[in-house]
């Protein structure tokens, strides 16, 4: 593949800035470009210094005014529920029970798996997601159609099939051997293949039995480099019922820990109403407490306590995400105005320049990717995006008065959706407006 030259306004982030003035957490150009060849940036920094370092006659993509960054990355979300988002139900339970099981038992079928697959990934295009952290169905059949799509489109995700074997319908049922024999399989077929990343994917302890959390333990200790993703304290009724199946442990967490699941590749979707030895294990163990806005407001599930997580002694890696289709948007910008919501209920501020690290390089750390992406250093992948905060007349309106960089994240984050995605670059390619519809 040719090199070319994208120019425009780039931001990147270097750590999670301290401050609204913490200018050294980040790295900003007025007039910035990103060289890139065969799905790699090369180059990155001011447009004069990276225009030195291109072949001559290099094409060139001038994306002025807009501002470009890294592609968002989404740490939770499940690909079957694209048709369970806005399902009315009281709470966790019931949303499980009324909706989403039935719904996740249509992925036995083929077709239909591959069918939700292509919107999932047109959607992650359209919403600038490059990077996403998806469950699956407990059906081999949804894993294949979900990477055999990724694949395709050549992007970076992480996804697993899902295992569960009690408290759901039976169609959605393995069992502890096949959830393990099918979770290998999907890993021999599939891991590393383009760029897919399986994740060992136990639901949550109430739907699997002791037996198969020793099974997925057994997972993570063949594969310890893989990621490992399920839920953890969402919910009062779900932490109760989950420490009347597994008496013995001390808490939810605990259930966990016992089957040798905590641990640095671990992402825990949720993490709401954790104690304190909860935290203090999640913290020893480097866990990662995967804050889900949209679907905490949606199931009414509670208040993530963000600050108190990464600021306190033992701190919490924290990660952010959508939650499809408990989420209620495919948008990290509107993941992020909820993010800001919810602190803003705990009497914490959240600036802008926080979200949008946490958009990009803090899921990209959460992750271990860095080396890959959620930045624009070169050597990494070149998946980003360019946002346009003028995307609608109202957008444009507001813009009139944006002054600084932190007051044009803030309009993006807080009136932004997929119109404010511009482009979204896949391993360099502009896959946004490949897009049909
Ligand atoms: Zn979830």
């Amino acid at each position: 593949m040719t090199a070319t030259l994208i120019r425009g306004r780039t931001l990147s982030f270097r750590r999670v800035p301290a401050s609204l003035d913490d200018a050294d957490a980040y790295s900003y150009e007025t007039d910035g470009a990103l060289l890139v060849e065969n799905g790699l940036i090369v180059a990155s920094g001011t447009y004069e210094a990276v225009k030195t370092q291109a072949p001559d006659g290099v094409p060139e993509i001038d994306h002025r005014p807009h501002l470009i960054l890294p592609g968002f990355i989404d740490t939770h979300l499940h690909f079957p529920q694209m048709q369970v988002i806005g399902s009315y139900a009281a709470n966790l339970l019931e949303w499980l029970n009324t909706y989403t099981f039935p719904e996740e038992c249509r992925f036995v079928e083929t077709a239909h798996a591959q069918r939700i697959a292509t919107h999932f990934f047109d959607e992650m295009v359209r919403h600038g997601t490059t990077t996403a952290v998806a469950y699956c169905s407990v059906h081999k059949t949804s894993a294949d159609a979900f990477f055999a799509e990724a694949l395709a489109r050549n992007m970076r995700m992480v996804a697993g099939k899902v295992m569960m074997d009690r408290n759901a319908p039976q169609g959605l049922l393995d069992t502890p051997q096949m959830g393990y024999d099918e979770t290998r399989a999907v890993i021999e077929q599939w891991h590393g293949k383009g760029r897919n990343h399986v994740a060992i994917t136990p639901r949550f302890a109430i739907t699997s039995t002791p037996e198969q959390m020793s099974a997925a333990g057994a997972l993570v200790r063949e594969f310890p480099d893989l990621h490992v993703q399920t839920h953890l304290s969402e919910n009062r009724d779900e932490i109760d019922f989950t420490c009347s199946l597994y008496p013995d442990a001390a808490d939810y967490t605990d259930v966990y820990a016992r089957y040798g699941l905590l641990g640095p590749k671990t992402l825990f979707g949720h993490c709401i109403h954790l104690s304190e030895r909860e935290m203090d294990a999640m913290s020893e163990t480097g866990s990662i407490a995967v804050h889900c806005p949209t679907s905490n407001l949606f199931l009414g599930s509670g208040l993530f306590p963000l600050k108190k997580l990464v600021n306190r002694e033992k701190p919490v890696r924290v990660s952010v995400a959508t939650d499809i289709g408990g989420g209620s948007s495919y948008s990290m910008l509107r993941t992020m105005d909820e993010a800001y919501k919810i602190q803003q209920l705990q009497g914490e501020r959240l600036n802008p320049f926080e979200s949008f690290y946490y958009m990009t390089l803090g899921n990209a750390e959460a992750l271990s990717l860095t080396d890959k992406i959620g930045t624009l250093e070169p050597g990494t992948d070149a998946d980003f995006i360019v946002l346009n905060m003028a995307a609608t007349p109202a957008m444009a309106l507001k813009a009139e008065v944006v002054t600084s960089l932190a007051d044009e994240l803030f309009l993006l984050q807080t009136m932004g959706d997929d119109r404010a995605i511009a482009e979204t670059y896949v391993a360099g390619m502009a896959a946004k407006a490949e897009l049909t519809g």
